[in-house]
């Protein structure tokens, strides 16, 4: 009869009403990732892998993405690169407990695939607001997924180590993964020189 009949739309289940990091505290942004269907890496995990350590670390360690037996145990680098992670922590006075570890994505991309852009993206938030919690000295990117991701770069690792990087003010200093360190222990040494510049800028670091 031409008369307009206006309802109250049902507010969408979408990334951005779903989600907002921002001003979270710990035990808030824990229950998000969680509970997060942002991507659909929710549908395939056993668990999400928030992260471990101290929440006011002065090391803030960022991997990729959990694989196998980080998604059954909800932890980030439980296997054979998490022991040499362990390791090369001990070699610089840190532990599992000292500093906070975390990853580009808390949930396990199928078959240990690369993180999608997207799913990175949805992701990102999370990662924002434990930086922001942690307030860390110095950011270590293990990887080239985490170092690509967080420095916005397509360079190789062999490219964007041995030079300190700036995250938001942060110092941040890409070495190699643990894992690739396993198949490749000659390039270790070098990821002993990015330590040892990353202790220097944590040293220097006025926070
Ligand atoms: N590799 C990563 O980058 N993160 C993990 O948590 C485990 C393996």
């Amino acid at each position: 009869m031409g008369i307009d009949v206006w309802l109250p739309r049902d507010e969408p289940d979408t990334p951005v009403a779903q989600a907002s990091a921002g001003g979270m505290d710990w035990d808030e942004l824990r229950d998000c990732v969680t509970n997060c269907t942002l991507c659909e890496l929710a549908q395939s995990r056993t668990n999400t892998v928030f992260g471990v350590g101290n929440p006011d670390a002065n090391w803030l360690i960022i991997g990729e993405a959990p694989g196998a037996e980080e998604d059954r145990r909800g932890e980030p680098f439980v296997g054979r690169a998490g022991k040499l992670l362990d390791e090369m922590l001990r070699a610089i006075g840190e532990s599992r407990d000292s500093v906070f570890i975390a990853n580009i994505l808390k949930c396990r991309p199928p078959n240990n695939r690369d993180p999608k852009p997207d799913e990175a993206a949805a992701c990102r938030q999370y990662l924002e607001r434990q930086i922001e919690l942690v307030q860390p000295r110095i950011i270590l990117a293990v990887g080239k997924i985490a170092a690509q991701n967080l420095l916005g770069s397509q360079e190789t690792v062999g490219r964007m180590r041995g030079q300190p990087h700036d995250l938001g003010g942060i110092p941040l200093v890409v070495t190699y993964h643990p894992a690739y360190l396993l198949r490749s222990p000659s390039q270790k040494s070098k990821s002993w020189d990015d330590l040892c510049m990353a202790m220097r800028l944590a040293a220097e670091y006025n926070a």
